[in-house]
């Protein structure tokens, strides 16, 4: 019997404990994108606030969202140091 290197208890663990989930990435200050540190599984905020799992279409709109928020901070940015020059 050959051991494969994915681990098939993870889901177990996961199953059984709960996911280990952590930020891999901050799409705007209200929603994030999460992956469990066991499984890989991933879940994302939703409109209400509400986490959900990362869909494609999820992933879609927290792409919008995330330009939409950069170009936001950034206009946000320029405009206070600008008015911190007089
Ligand atoms: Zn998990």
């Amino acid at each position: 019997m050959k051991k494969t290197t994915t681990n098939p208890a993870s889901k177990l663990i996961c199953d059984f404990f709960g996911h280990k989930y952590e930020v891999s990435k901050k799409v705007t200050s209200h929603v994030k994108e999460y992956t469990c540190k066991c499984c890989k599984k991933q879940l994302t905020t939703n409109s209400n606030g509400n986490l959900t799992e990362l869909t494609p279409k999820y992933k879609e709109i927290n792409t919008i969202l995330e330009e939409i928020y950069t170009r936001r901070m950034m206009r946000l940015k320029s405009k206070t140091l600008s008015s911190s020059i007089y």
